[in-house]
Order: structure tokens, then C-alpha cells, then sequence
């Protein structure tokens, strides 16, 4: 059987389905999965353990058998901790068959098969009785179905129906309650993930500002959760509102209602600012006195030193429908409406009065500039990012003529106004027509700054441009950011070298292209613990889960060539075992050749350390001295560690073996490569030998 996955083709920009084999789908799942990043959460784990040992010695001493129902059982890992821990009998629930004949196997090398029986079903079609899947309820509900943001895996439904169908009354609960705390912020930066600030522009004839259209001024925003690594975020990036008080919590141990609900806490500013963020995040306790929790508290709350690396559950920044000011010591109330799978914030001022019994019910936002449909937190970020800004302000000064005739490709741009205020007379803004947002959301830009007859948008793909979209003149200037939605990796947006190929025949002879090139560079890092997503487990709390680690590998290397993976890494801290390289040159200013780019060399280790990969990023030169970088930004210390650029991706090659130096003396001297630009698919293949 094949199946359809739909996937950005890098040299037409399009959405493109492509048959795959039927079993990709699933070897994607597995391969880019959060369960090795689990497996290694010792913290997790070992509080799970505790909290199993402890609910079946309660149910022991009421002198009753030990019944679990593990749902979601993964790897079988929490079964396995019950039987061991004295269980009578688990029954453990898994949907995803693959892991379900994964928990199969690892329950049995075990040694549990007895004890445990894995099913392969979601819980809702979970049957109790003589014939059914499970002999009778259970007393012990175990599960681990949370993520980021709590309830955004469905750990609500699957609770409410559980409770109803398939547990006892007065069951133990592991974990025994779940509760969720908020803090307000004002933060610059991510407010900047949310809202375009003005844009100042130095013309000749005098300052011009780009403002947003007030559709997005008022745009409440869209609910998906933001999650990121908090910890990564340096206390003088906010400025602290409330202390951290407590939303809602969840007692797992009795029935639990998904329905839609609200929460209102009182808070009472420890500061006055600008409310802005709702910064989230939980903790659970594992057993009903809470001497077991497990928190995903940030470092400037939790006072343990202990601290676990995760990255299956992060922190959650919440954008406030809009800027409130608030003021120290006079109170706000904060609502937290939630439905099935997502929770979203509403901040009011206090009456003074009575409360009335309103409804403080919010309804969930929905974007109506378009704007937050089309761009992510990250890209709101890189169009703010005023040094950005100021380097292709600078570069489009040193091009641009009065009688510059301007074409800009790229997604959801500023550039056609910054170029028309910089004095080209005619700018022409290229939208590929399967973006209809991309257009009406551009419409309300130029609109909003009085542009709209400035700026002709030329609604067709690059290779049908028409002389008559031109109204017959040459390009005399191209530019790119360059920058498309469909991007997934740093190397996606050379599409705007394909669409400079396409329109070849439009552009004057001594046309400008900016970026004139672009290049690719690569560093070989040691994470400080980024590699844990990537590595084998091998025993889990002394249970084998190595069937685990092979069937990961295996989807790893279901490809021939292994993939780069993109992550932000401003949020996963490394250090540099080498210098940059410079690996490919892409000339804009020629066409796009018919030969595959390709390069070989080696890089020396400079640093000890553990080579974990390779980060690939992109680098564009706008002109002969003024570029961009999307990754690398600078090696901070001697020590190499690095800063790279916030708003974007950078693509990570895991190294299938990583090798280990102690000293500088026993360090391998260099890594070699080979890495290759296939012309034909836009694509980038690449090879490693440590
Ligand atoms: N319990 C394991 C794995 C947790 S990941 C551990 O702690 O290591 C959560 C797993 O639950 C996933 O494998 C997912 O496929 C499964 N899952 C989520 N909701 C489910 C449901 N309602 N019924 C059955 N499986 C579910």
C-alpha cells in the first residue's frame, strides 16, 4: 500500500503529495518521536517509579489485588514498574500498533508476559467483562498522556471516559493530580512573536513608518500553543508582573470532565508594566500528598539545583489578546478557558463592584488579520528584528536607483515597501497564487501605509510572468529575502534561486539580484543535551527497552541517506568543536546550473568534547560587504560556545556514532564530508566519516 504525503518541493515552491511507501508515515512517527527524549527523563521516571510502588502498597494494604490500567503504555515502561512494584495484573493500553508490538516484545524480554497484556486499542474502545479486553476494572489508573500545554494530547477525554468505563470508583491515580501555574510578563521579545511593531525607514525625503493595518493592531492572535525552552530565556528578556499563582488543577483519582470550562484568578501585580504574556507551565503529583512531584517549573522559580533536561515537555507562552497596562497592587483577573485540548487567557481589570454571575466564559481567538495564519512565532520575530531590517535597508540603499523597476519574490514580505520607500519608482511584489492569504494579508499592509497603488502585485507563478505583468519594462533590481513559508529546511528557501531562474528573460542586462549569493556553512558541536532526543536508552530503570532503541534506528536509517532535522537552536545550547566552513556557494546572479553542487573536504577538531553533529545554516549576501546570517550569529567564549540566530531553524545532522575525546591529544584530527546540492529536487545530501 502506498501513502500520500504532502511535502514543499524547494525548486517550484508548490505543495507537492507524494506516494510514499506505507510505511514511511509510520518510520517519520517513530524516527522524529519524543520517546527516546522520555526514555532518558530520569527525573520522570523515576518519580513515576515511586509513585507506582506507593498507589499499589496502598491498594495492598486495604488487602485488595492490584489491578492497572496503563493507558498509553509506550514501551510498556509503566506496566513493567507496576509488576515489578507487586501488581497482580496490568492491563496495558497502546493505539499506535507499531509500539504496541514494540511493548509487546520489550514486556516479554522482560520477562512480564504473564503479568502484562498489551492491548493494541485506543482506551475508548477498550471492552471490560468475561469476553472483554480487560477481565473487570481496574484500581490503579496509570498514564503519562500529557504534553507541553497538559491537555494538548487528550489526557481529558481519555481520563472522563476511563473513569466512566473502565476503572473503579475510589481508584489510585498515578499521577494523582495534575495543576497548572501561571505568571504575567511583560517581554519585548516575545511580544515581538505576536504583533509587527512599527518599522522606521531613514528615505531621503525624511523618516517613513511602516505601520501594521489595525485588523492585526486588535487580532487576538491565533490559540496553538506556543511551547519553548524557558530555561533558555535570560531573565533580563522580561520583566516579572505576578508572582506565580495556581490556575486549575486536575485530581486524576476522580472522574474528570473535559467539557469546556473557565478558571479566574485574582492577581495582584507585583509591579506595573504592560501585561503582555502568560507565561505556563505544571507540575504533577504522583501521589495524593504531593510528596512526590514532578515540575516543569522554570530556573528562576524552582529552587532545586537538581534540574532535568526535557524536551517532551517544555514551558508555554501565552500572548494576551492584547496589551493591558497594569499597575502595581491593583488587582486583575486572569481567565484561563480551556476546551477538550487547548487552554487560552483573557486578562480584566476588577470591577470594584459586587461580581456579577456573568459568564466570564472567553471564546477561543481566531486571527483576523491573516497575518498570524501566515506567519509563526518565529517569522513575527525575524520581521521585527530591527538589525535585520537595517542590513537590508542599507544593502537596498546602495542598489536602488529612482528609476530602479523592482521585483520582490518572497513570502509575505516588507520589502516591497521598504524598496518603494527607498526610492525605486515602480516595485512589482510577486505572490504565488496558491498563497491566497499571502495576498489579501499583503493587500491590508499596503493598504494600511497608503501603498496599495505604489505597489503592483503581480499574482501569477515566476515562470508565467508576462512582459504584460511588467507593463513591458526589464527588472533592473531583484530581491529576496530570501523567504518562503513552505521552508522547512535552511536550504528550502534557494527557491527563490529557482524563481530568479524562471524569470530570466524579464530582467534587464545589468540587472542587480540581492542577495547577489548565498551560502551554506557547517559546524561540527557537541550539545549540551540535544544529542538525548537522538541516543539509545539500553535500560530504563532496569528494564531493557533496547528493542526500543533498535526500532528507532531502524526508522533512522529507513532512508538511505540519513536526513538533517531542523530545530531552533537558540533554545539547545552547544559548543563549537570546529570552526565554521564555508561548504557551498549559490550565485544569484547566474541561473541555476544543470550539475549537481557538490563539495568534499575536512574540518579539524579544535575543542574536546563529544561530536554530536553537524549544523548546517544558510548565509545570504545582499551585496559584496553586507550579509545575513539565519544560523551562526557568533562563539561567544573560548570555551565555543555559540549564539545563533533566534528567529530561525538550523539543520542538525546527527552523527550516527559520536565520538568522544578526553584530551586534545587523543582527539581524531578531522572530520571528513561530502555534501551535495541536487539542482534537480533542490534538495541537499550529505555524508560524514569521524
Ligand atoms: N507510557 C509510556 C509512553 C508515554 S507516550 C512512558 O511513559 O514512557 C504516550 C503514548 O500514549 C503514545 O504512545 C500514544 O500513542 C499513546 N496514547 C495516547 N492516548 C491514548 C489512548 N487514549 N489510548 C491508547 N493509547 C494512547
Amino acid at each position: 500500500m502506498k501513502t500520500f504525503c504532502g511535502r514543499a518541493n524547494p525548486t517550484t515552491g508548490a505543495m507537492e503529495w507524494l506516494e510514499e511507501d506505507e510505511n514511511y508515515d509510520y518510520h517519520q512517527e517513530i524516527a522524529r518521536s519524543r520517546y527516546a527524549d522520555m526514555l532518558h527523563d530520569k527525573d520522570r521516571n523515576m518519580k513515576y517509579y515511586q509513585g507506582i510502588r506507593a498507589a499499589v502498597s496502598r491498594v495492598k494494604e486495604r488487602g485488595e489485588k492490584a489491578i492497572v490500567l496503563d493507558i498509553g503504555t509506550g514501551t510498556g515502561l509503566l506496566s513493567m514498574m507496576a509488576a515489578s512494584a507487586g501488581a497482580d495484573f496490568c492491563y496495558a493500553i497502546e493505539v499506535f500498533k507499531p509500539m504496541a508490538n514494540a511493548a509487546v516484545k520489550i514486556v516479554e524480554k522482560n520477562g512480564f508476559r504473564d503479568k502484562i497484556k498489551v492491548i493494541n486499542k485506543h482506551s475508548t474502545e477498550v471492552t471490560v467483562g468475561p469476553d472483554g479486553d480487560m477481565q473487570c476494572r481496574a484500581n490503579i489508573l496509570v498514564t503519562e498522556l500529557f504534553d507541553t500545554e497538559l491537555i494538548g494530547e487528550g489526557a481529558l477525554p481519555t481520563y472522563e471516559h476511563a473513569h466512566k468505563y473502565l476503572v473503579k470508583e475510589g481508584c489510585e491515580a498515578v499521577p494523582h493530580r495534575a495543576t497548572v501555574y501561571v505568571q504575567l510578563v511583560e517581554s519585548k521579545r516575545m511580544w515581538s512573536w505576536n504583533k509587527l511593531f512599527p518599522i522606521r525607514v531613514e528615505a531621503e525625503d525624511g523618516e517613513k513608518i511602516i505601520v501594521s493595518p489595525s485588523e492585526m493592531e486588535n487580532c487576538p492572535g491565533v490559540p496553538s500553543v506556543c511551547d519553548i525552552q524557558l530555561n533558555q530565556m535570560p531573565s533580563s528578556d522580561f520583566a516579572i508582573l505576578s508572582d506565580v499563582v495556581t490556575m486549575f488543577s486536575v485530581d486524576f483519582s476522580k472522574p474528570v470532565r473535559s467539557a469546556s470550562t473557565y478558571y479566574r484568578v485574582q492577581l495582584e501585580p507585583v509591579k506595573s508594566g504592560k501585561a503582555q504574556i502568560v507565561l505556563s507551565w505544571w507540575d504533577i503529583d504522583m501521589d495524593p500528598s504531593g510528596t512526590i512531584n514532578c515540575t516543569m517549573a522554570p530556573y528562576w522559580v524552582k529552587s532545586t539545583s537538581a534540574f532535568q533536561w526535557r524536551d517532551h515537555w517544555m514551558q508555554c507562552v501565552y500572548f494576551l489578546p492584547n496589551e493591558e497596562p497594569v499597575l502595581q497592587g491593583e488587582k486583575v483577573y486572569l481567565t484561563a478557558s480551556r476546551d477538550e485540548y487547548s487552554v487560552w487567557y483573557k486578562l480584566q481589570k476588577a470591577s470594584g463592584e459586587e461580581e456579577n454571575k456573568a459568564d466570564f466564559r472567553v471564546e477561543s481567538p481566531v486571527c483576523r488579520c491573516q497575518a498570524h495564519l501566515l506567519w509563526n512565532r518565529p517569522r513575527f520575530g525575524e520581521l521585527n528584528d530591527q538589525n535585520r531590517t537595517h542590513q537590508y535597508i542599507k544593502s537596498l540603499m546602495n542598489v536602488l536607483k529612482t528609476d530602479s523597476v523592482c521585483l520582490c519574490i518572497s513570502d509575505g514580505s516588507l520589502l516591497p515597501m521598504l524598496a518603494h520607500y527607498l526610492g525605486a519608482k515602480q516595485v512589482q511584489y510577486f505572490l504565488l497564487l496558491f498563497f491566497l492569504l499571502l495576498l489579501s494579508s499583503s493587500i491590508h499592509f499596503f493598504k494600511a501605509n497608503h501603498l496599495e497603488d505604489k505597489i503592483k502585485v503581480v499574482e501569477a507563478r515566476p515562470e508565467l510572468l508576462t512582459s504584460s505583468h511588467l507593463e513591458d519594462k526589464k527588472i533592473s533590481i531583484l530581491v529576496g529575502e530570501p523567504f518562503f513559508t513552505t521552508s522547512l529546511l535552511p536550504w528550502h528557501n534557494l527557491y527563490f534561486w529557482y524563481a530568479r531562474t524562471a524569470v530570466t528573460k524579464h530582467l534587464a542586462s545589468n540587472v542587480t539580484v540581492l542577495p547577489q549569493s548565498a551560502s551554506l556553512h557547517m559546524m561540527i558541536v557537541e550539545f549540551q543535551d540535544l544529542w538525548r532526543i537522538r541516543s539509545p536508552c539500553g535500560i530504563c530503570e532496569g528494564f531493557d527497552v533496547r528493542t526500543m532503541d533498535d526500532m528507532i534506528k531502524n526508522s533512522l536509517d529507513f532512508r538511505e541517506s540519513k536526513e538533517a532535522e531542523p530545530h531552533p537552536l537558540w533554545e539547545y545550547p552547544c559548543k563549537s568543536l570546529s570552526d565554521p566552513r564555508e561548504v557551498l556557494i549559490f550565485d544569484f546572479r547566474k541561473t541555476v546550473p544543470q550539475q549537481c553542487l557538490s563539495t568534499e573536504g575536512s574540518v579539524n577538531l579544535l575543542r574536546k568534547g563529544r561530536s554530536h553533529g553537524a549544523v548546517l545554516w544558510m548565509e545570504y549576501h545582499l551585496t559584496a560587504d553586507i550579509s545575513v546570517s539565519t544560523g551562526l550569529m557568533q562563539i561567544s567564549n573560548e570555551k565555543g560556545n555559540c549564539e545563533w540566530n533566534p528567529h530561525c531553524k538550523q539543520a542538525v545532522y546527527f552523527f550516527s556514532s559520536v565520538i568522544e575525546s578526553e584530551t586534545l591529544a587523543d582527539l581524531p584530527s578531522a572530520v571528513t564530508y561530502a555534501i551535495n546540492f541536487d539542482t534537480k529536487t533542490g534538495e541537499i545530501a550529505m555524508d560524514f566519516k569521524l
